[in-house]
């Protein structure tokens, strides 16, 4: 199929009998399609998805490689997958946010995921795939695990799960408020990225990880990723995530979130998830 410019060729591995077909490659369409809405356009010209049908209802082991004209996406999918899971996964839309940045040396690998983690449910919400409220909520019960431990010695040199999803995806919810509150609210992270792709920066490529922070920032006129870089690399660098919520005007209300539209950043809030 073609989409946003990228011709996606779909690969059902092994035996594809009881494999539910139609569903996968309609969720496969609403991955692209709220990529392709994020980024203005498809990330690279080709991928390549490799699905694996395996026994049950999950859908897990993702993983997204560079190729020499685009990516290769790899997941597995149990041959018993609903509708309604298909429909709240996340996981395809993950990996082919991995497609839009370049690779880059292993210390800096928290950019890579901390992306993927940060921009997969606001790519989604942009579509109507999923609820602001929602959005929110999932960011706010879920970014506490990004926050630096005991002996933390900064994303560069802190490989942990937390640290490399969640560190990651702070390191963009910081960098997007800034590049907000800096630019009066006209440009965001999404413009960075959308940046750091149109000078080439997709998973094809390997970047030297200074390029893709000053290809960022040049998108955006302000030098926020590399000041917010030089802060977090080697460092703790501690965030108070409560005083955070409480500017951007959420408060968690058991399994959700009311938005509060006097907060200070409610209006940086409105623009970074789209539909409120
Ligand atoms: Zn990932």
């Amino acid at each position: 199929m073609e989409i946003g410019g990228g011709k996606i060729d779909v690969v059902i591995e092994g035996d594809n009998a009881d494999f539910p077909e139609a569903l996968a490659m309609n969720w496969i369409t609403t991955a692209a399609r709220a990529v392709t809405s994020y980024y203005g356009t498809f990330p690279v010209s080709h991928v390549v998805i490799h699905l694996h049908p395996v026994a049950g209802d999950e859908i897990e082991g993702g993983r997204t490689f560079g190729t020499n004209d685009g990516g290769r996406i790899s997941v597995e999918v149990g041959r018993a997958t609903t509708a309604a899971h298909f429909q709240r996964d996340w996981l395809m839309t993950h990996e082919m946010v991995h497609l839009s940045i370049p690779g880059v040396a292993d210390e800096h690998h928290w950019i890579e995921e901390g992306i993927a983690t940060y921009v997969e449910p606001i790519a989604r919400a942009e579509i109507g795939n999923l609820r602001p409220e929602q959005v929110w909520n999932d960011v706010a019960r879920d970014m506490p695990q990004g926050l630096p431990q005991a002996g933390d010695r900064g994303l560069d040199f802190t490989a942990t799960w937390g640290r490399t999803y969640w560190g990651g995806a702070l390191f963009c919810l910081l960098a997007d408020v800034e590049i907000r509150q800096r630019t009066g609210n006209r440009k965001g992270l999404q413009d960075a990225l959308r940046g750091i792709l149109a000078a080439g920066g997709n998973i094809s490529e390997d970047w030297d990880f200074e390029r893709v922070i000053r290809t960022g920032d040049r998108a955006t006129g302000v030098p926020v990723l590399h000041e917010l870089y030089e802060k977090m690399r080697a460092a703790p660098s501690p965030v108070a995530l409560d005083d955070l919520w409480k500017r951007l005007g959420l408060e968690r209300s058991g399994r959700s979130v009311v938005l509060h539209d006097d907060a200070p950043l409610a209006a940086i809030r409105r623009v970074i998830v789209p539909g409120e």
